[in-house]
Order: structure tokens, then C-alpha cells, then sequence
């Protein structure tokens, strides 16, 4: 019997434990309150990751360690795989941890970036915003996750503002600005590469965010063929580079036709959850057999999906359910605002018939706006 730990307990640890069920796994959890909802599912170790009882204690029992949290910090992942396989390896960790690290890799892989400049002071501030002009974002370079530790700057009058909520962090998780992207859409690559460095991509989708948090996803995204081609092309250059071992997923501004990369998420991602339902393998199987060393299984898609994102609390899931291709995901949270407590996936055999889907449910629940993009994306 063979025991994955995962260091985190949200949903994307609850739903790598039930994609794992079929497969005869067993899950432990490390996460720092007792009722992650990963536990409803799977035992837990309650503690801090950087707990040496409570890192013993999960090391002793596991056969193999994954993440559902990319922020766990680099020495705990370290210490940990000096004991157990740790997948994908705290070296890709350690460089998708840091919005630096990341886009100067990506630059060194020859894959199209934002400008960006590493922010060390306030007059490093005013330098790199006489460099890299308005509008643009400073953002932290560590433990910033959906638009949090960011500031948007206009003009450079912004500067103090942006200064003062985020320069007393430049000595602690570190500063970066970010020119900012005109994009007209947003795009992601899930992708997955095996332990022997077999590479398989999802079709590339397409994101829509409210707030910086995720809202809705499309796959196949509607591109054409080369452009596709390209994101994927990147994704798997970043892959090889870092011999990275599990799922990820690459984010990408695409403006007049170029892809430029945001951001690599080292785990299972959110814009993946549709694969659950449209795909041959989802996300969270192909994650786990990747990092078992098992062959991985084919990532073709079953029609056209879009997942929507439920936030702040469930709405009521009878209009989704009562669709051909409707498939619900609660994730057994208590609701707070802001908080991402389940998704629904909506498959159908056709764009059209997919549009279709999505504007019945987009009424009956009063979600019109969240379902407008992708339906007018679709016809
Ligand atoms: P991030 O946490 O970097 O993924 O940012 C969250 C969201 O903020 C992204 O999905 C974009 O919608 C937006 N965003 C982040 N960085 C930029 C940028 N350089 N230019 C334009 N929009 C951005």
C-alpha cells in the first residue's frame, strides 16, 4: 500500500486524494488547521511545515511527497527530500516560489516575458518606473498568490502609494515590478512530465479573472493551431529545464499575438479543474502517476469544457446538475468571501451546444456576467 503525503490540505489536496482512490493510494495531509478540506478525505498531521515534530511525523509515514501548496518554504521541502522522493523537486519549487527567479528563467529559455526589474528600495522604485514606464504592477516576489501582494500603478505619481503599501515588504518576501499587459486574453498551459521525462500537454485554455482570482476557464481555448503550439512548446522548454516531476501549469498574457509568461504554478492548477470531466486523464490522476512513476495517461480532450469558479460561498446547484454535462465540485468549505469553495464543470460535444449550457445556467443562477466572456468567446 503505498502512502502520498501532500504538504497543504485545500481542494487541490482533496481532489488529488479522490482522483487517487481508484489507484489504491493512500493520502496523508500536512496542513496547519485541523479542518483543511482535504481531511474530510484523507488523515491529516496537523501542524506548522516548518514543525520539526509535525515534519517527522508526516516523513515517517509516507512513501512519496507532492504539494497542493507551492509556498511551503524551500527548507522544510529540502529536508524532507532527504528523506522521502519529494515531486516536483524543491529546486522548481524554490524557483516558482519566486516571481524573480521565475521570469529570469523564462528569459533565459528564450520564452517572451513582461518587462520586469527587481525592486531593492524606494529609489530602486523610481528607477526601474523611469526604465520600464506606466502603467505597471509592483508585486511581492514571494507568498503572493490571486492578485494579493499587489499594487497597481497608474502614473508615477503612484509611486508613494504603491511604496507604502508594499516597500515595508522589501526586505522580507522581496519586490519586483511589472510592466503592465495590455493583454486581450489570458491563456494557460496544464502540462505534466513523468519521473523518465515523458511530456504530455492539456489543450490550452483560456482564463477570464475577477479581482485577480480566477473565474471562469474554456478548453480548448479558440487560437489557432501555432499559437497553441507555441504555449506548449514553452511549457515544455520550462519543464525540461527545471527536470520538473508532476503537473504544472504556465500562465500567459497573449497581446497581438504574442504569448508572454506570467507565472509557473509548481502543482495542480485551477484553470485544470475541467479536466476532471473533459479530459481522457485529469490533471490530478496524470499529477500522481507522475509522481509514482507510472505511465502517464493521455491527455486528449472529451468535447469542450468550461469550469466556473465558485467564490465566497456555493450557489445552488440544481441548474448545473440539471444539464447533460453538468458536474458540480463542493469542496466542503464553511463560505467566507473571497474564498474559492467549489467549481462546476460544464462538458458538451460542441461549442455551440456548450454556449448553449452555459446560458441556461448563466440565468438560473444570475451569473450572466461570470458566463458573458466565454459564451461570446464561443460564437
Ligand atoms: P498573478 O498573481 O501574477 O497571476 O496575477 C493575477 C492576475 O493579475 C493575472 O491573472 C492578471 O489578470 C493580472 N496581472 C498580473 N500581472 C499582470 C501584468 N504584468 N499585466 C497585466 N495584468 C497582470
Amino acid at each position: 500500500m503505498t502512502t502520498v503525503g501532500i504538504l497543504g490540505g485545500g481542494q487541490l489536496a482533496r481532489m488529488l486524494a479522490l482522483s487517487g482512490a481508484p489507484l489504491g493510494l493512500r493520502f496523508l495531509v500536512l496542513d496547519n488547521t485541523a479542518d483543511a478540506c482535504a481531511g474530510q478525505f484523507a488523515p491529516m498531521v496537523v501542524g506548522d511545515y516548518t514543525d520539526q515534530a509535525a515534519l517527522d511525523e508526516f516523513a515517517s509515514k509516507i512513501d512519496v511527497a507532492t504539494f497542493d501548496f507551492e509556498n511551503v518554504p524551500a527548507e522544510s521541502a529540502r529536508w524532507l527530500a532527504e528523506r522521502r522522493p519529494v515531486f516536483p523537486s524543491p529546486r522548481a519549487l524554490a524557483v516558482a516560489q519566486d516571481r524573480l527567479a521565475e521570469k529570469t528563467l523564462f528569459r533565459e529559455l528564450d520564452i517572451p516575458v513582461p518587462d520586469f526589474a527587481a525592486i531593492d528600495s524606494r529609489a530602486g522604485l523610481d528607477a526601474a518606473l523611469a526604465a520600464i514606464g506606466t502603467p505597471c504592477i509592483l508585486k511581492t516576489r514571494r507568498l503572493g498568490y490571486d492578485g494579493k501582494g499587489q499594487f497597481r500603478i497608474k502614473t508615477a505619481a503612484d509611486a508613494d502609494a504603491a511604496w507604502a503599501a508594499l516597500g515595508a515588504q522589501a526586505d522580507t518576501v522581496g519586490l519586483i515590478l511589472e510592466g503592465f499587459v495590455r493583454f486581450e486574453r489570458e491563456l494557460s498551459v496544464v502540462a505534466v512530465r513523468g519521473r523518465d521525462g515523458e511530456f504530455r500537454a492539456w489543450p490550452l485554455t483560456e482564463n477570464w479573472h475577477v479581482d485577480g482570482v480566477l473565474s471562469a476557464s474554456l478548453a480548448p481555448a479558440v487560437a489557432d493551431e501555432a499559437l497553441a503550439a507555441t504555449a506548449v512548446a514553452h511549457a515544455r522548454k520550462l519543464a525540461d529545464a527545471l527536470d520538473y516531476v508532476g503537473v504544472f501549469a504556465l500562465e500567459l498574457f497573449c497581446r497581438g499575438g504574442v504569448l508572454l509568461a506570467n507565472e509557473l504554478a509548481p502543482r495542480v492548477h485551477n484553470s485544470g479543474h475541467w479536466t476532471i470531466e473533459g479530459a481522457e486523464t485529469s490533471q490530478f490522476q496524470n499529477h500522481l502517476r507522475a509522481v509514482l512513476g507510472l505511465p502517464l495517461g493521455d491527455t486528449r480532450m472529451l468535447g469542450h469544457a468550461c469550469m466556473l469558479n465558485w467564490i465566497g460561498a456555493m450557489p445552488d446547484a440544481a441548474p448545473v446538475l440539471a444539464e447533460a454535462g453538468g458536474h458540480w465540485h463542493d469542496y466542503g468549505k464553511s463560505p467566507r468571501e473571497g474564498r474559492k469553495v467549489g467549481h462546476a464543470t460544464v462538458r458538451a460535444d460542441s461549442a455551440h451546444a456548450l454556449a448553449q449550457a452555459l446560458a441556461r445556467v448563466g440565468v438560473a443562477l444570475g451569473r450572466q456576467e461570470q458566463v458573458a466572456p466565454v459564451i461570446a468567446r464561443l460564437t
